[in-house]
């Protein structure tokens, strides 16, 4: 194994978690929040280049496992992801995924990568870039509701990509409101820990709900959103799981990634199918207005979406020219003669010495 870039007939780069850890504290975590934000930004704005689709998720009673496939014509990337909100009790995490970027004229992997740290890493970015066209002017103030294992990645983001410096957290589980304060203790946050989800929101302009619950939760009521704020809803993300009172969606202007896919697992399931909603995309392309009043509440309705995976498959792919945290898989049978795949295997069985 070695960690020379492989030319395309070889070996494919792989990227464990090890390797990512070592990448993300090279770039440093708040660069990199940044750079795959803008990443994620330039690729909603070439979204018409993508193939999209909803993507396939197998359900089952504890949770479901989802492949997320997309494509702009030269490179093809899908990421494996699983959402389990029963998996912590286990000593699991509640999300895992690992991925795959590939060259669209040959077909072959440029790279197979851990995506458990990236999914997290761009749903943060993916979050900020968002609240950057919609949140209200000036905003400093965020509440954090549901301390997991996402939540010190979109307070940091939120920091560096939108300047907020004060974050008011809450956990139904203390232990996570205590872990995430420890995590980001000087990090250049005020931080505050609260006993209720109305504490958390007193004065915040930003509201993050990244809660995991297999239901239909109801993280926050209608009184505790006050007019102004903008949300940035993360949890809700499945068919029968979400965090918001279906009257604040009637109040709010929402925005969503892909609404083919935010139908079937946003908080927008629980609207008519017709209910108006705004693109992203069309916001960042300047087709569509973001927020266009201090008293409007504007909601990103976040379910996660391919193309997000495919901006940072592909930023990561572009470090590792920089930065080798990667080894070589051997994945891809690689015969003299491509035709002779059987002749392989005999030629291997006789250097295999006898036992
Ligand atoms: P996690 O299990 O590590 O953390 C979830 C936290 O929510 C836990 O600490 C739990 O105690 C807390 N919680 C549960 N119910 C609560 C309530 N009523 N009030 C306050 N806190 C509550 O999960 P995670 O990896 O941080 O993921 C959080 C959520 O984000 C999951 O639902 C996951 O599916 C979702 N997610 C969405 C995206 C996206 O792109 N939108 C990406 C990744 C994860």
């Amino acid at each position: 194994m070695t960690n020379h870039l492989p030319g395309p007939f070889s070996l494919v780069p792989f990227v464990s978690v090890d390797d990512m850890m070592k990448l993300v504290l090279d770039i440093g975590i708040e660069r990199m929040l940044c750079d795959l934000a803008e990443a994620i930004e330039t690729d909603f704005m070439r979204w018409e280049a993508f193939d999209k689709t909803p993507r396939v998720a197998a359900h089952s009673e504890k949770g479901v496992i989802e492949l997320m496939p997309t494509s702009d014509g030269q490179a093809y990337g899908f990421k494996y992801v699983n959402g389990h909100p029963g998996n912590t009790r286990s000593g699991r995490q509640t999300v895992t995924a690992f991925g795959v970027l590939a060259d669209v004229e040959t077909g072959y992997p440029l790279m197979l990568t851990e995506m458990t740290l990236l999914t997290a890493l761009r749903t943060a970015a993916t979050s900020a870039m968002a609240a950057r066209h919609l949140m209200p002017r000036g905003a400093r103030t965020m509440a954090m509701i549901g301390n997991g294992a996402q939540s010190e990645f979109q307070c940091l983001a939120f920091k560096a990509v939108c300047g907020i410096d004060r974050v008011q957290l809450f956990d139904t589980d203390p232990r996570a409101t205590e872990k995430a304060m420890r995590n980001l203790a000087g990090k250049g946050l005020e931080l505050i820990a609260c006993t209720s989800a109305e504490e958390a929101v007193q004065g915040a302009e930003i509201i993050t709900t990244c809660t995991a619950d297999k239901q239909f939760a109801t993280i926050l009521t209608d009184n505790m959103v006050g007019s102004g704020v903008h949300i940035n809803a993360i949890g809700g993300d499945c068919p029968g799981k979400t965090e918001l009172h279906r009257d604040i969606l009637l109040r709010s202007d929402i925005f969503v990634e892909f609404p083919e896919q935010t139908r079937i697992e946003g908080e927008i399931q629980q609207l008519d199918p017709d209910h108006p909603v705004t693109e992203l995309w069309q916001v960042i392309a300047g087709r569509a207005a973001g927020r266009t009043s201090d008293r409007q509440i504007t909601l990103f309705d976040s379910v996660g979406f391919a193309t997000e995976d495919f901006s940072a498959l592909r930023y990561v792919r572009g470090q590792l020219e920089k930065r080798p945290f990667f080894t070589n898989l051997d994945l891809l049978a690689d015969p003299d003669d491509p035709r002779d795949l059987f002749g392989m295997v005999m030629r291997r069985q006789s250097q295999t010495p006898a036992a």
